[in-house]
């Protein structure tokens, strides 16, 4: 499943193409035709991320709100017909696409979505509301949730991926961050310091920005170095990212030399090792 910094990097993607301009919404695969009908011609405003949802803001105070789930793909891409003053109607289209978004220079294309709905601002803010912080929008962890870590009995490694709680975090940035800061997966989170939950935070806030520029997820210091190092010499920072445990199951833990093992928590499959996280 992608996880916030794809789909904020995505968002991005889209206001660069859309914003400001009316669009053709169309929906090849009929099943957003009606929605579709109602926006076609209507200008989009803008695009956001909250955690793992999307919203494109449409005039008129009308929003679409995408998940792309497990298996959703968006592809935003220049099409080749820019000269021709409008936007084009006859692009090619190959699978199954939901909406399609088109203005005179670029073209969208949402397969897969489990979420592809029509809504008034209202009822997106009310989804927004249901959503915990997000690394990729705040600052500071809100007192509240903390409040509600500092009282889970569940553990840790589930709190993690509950989007509720914290919105955006994924399987790879769980796995990984908890290894980072020696963190057993199935502490209860009330029994994780809230020094501790404040540092792994503070991680996800300074990892995920560099997941949205790069569209890696980078943990390791040596990888976030050398990313770091490439982006400020004008480069795309795609280094090849190196875990400590995400699907190392079976392999030596780089830090104890333990061997790393992989179970199911919170329907997922969790990566991590015995021996330093403790
Ligand atoms: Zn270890």
């Amino acid at each position: 499943m992608p996880e916030g910094h794809t789909i904020h990097a995505l968002a991005g993607r889209l206001e660069a193409a859309f914003a400001g301009t009316p669009v053709r919404f169309s929906s090849p695969q009929g099943r957003f035709a009606e929605s579709a009908s109602v926006l076609d011609g209507a200008r989009v405003e803008s695009a956001e991320a909250h955690g793992k949802h999307l919203a494109i803001h449409v005039e008129g105070e009308r929003v679409v709100h995408v998940h792309l789930g497990l298996f959703g793909r968006f592809g935003v891409r220049r099409h080749r017909r820019v000269d021709r003053g409008e936007a084009p109607t006859d692009l090619p289209l190959t699978g199954q696409v939901r909406m399609r978004m088109v203005n005179r220079t670029h073209v969208g294309d949402l397969r897969g979505p489990i979420v592809c709905e029509l809504v008034g601002l209202e009822e997106w803010q009310e989804v927004e509301a249901g959503l915990g912080a997000d690394p990729l929008r705040g600052e500071r962890l809100p007192q509240e949730v903390l409040d509600r870590i500092g009282r889970s009995r569940r553990a840790i490694g589930a709190v993690l991926m509950d989007q509720s709680l914290v919105a955006g975090v994924g399987n790879v940035y769980r796995a990984e961050l908890l290894h980072r800061h020696e963190i057993d997966p199935h502490t209860p989170a009330r029994d994780v310091p809230t020094r501790l939950v404040h540092e792994v935070w503070d991680d996800l806030v300074r990892l995920m920005p560099l997941g949205v520029r790069t569209g890696r997820i980078l943990v390791s210091d040596g990888d976030v170095g050398r990313a770091e190092a490439l982006l400020a010499d004008g480069g795309t920072g795609r280094v090849r990212p190196r875990y400590a445990v995400y699907r190392r199951h079976g392999k030596p833990c780089p830090r104890c030399g333990e061997t790393v093992v992989k179970e199911a928590m919170a329907g997922r499959n969790l990566f991590w090792c015995p021996g330093c996280q403790v």
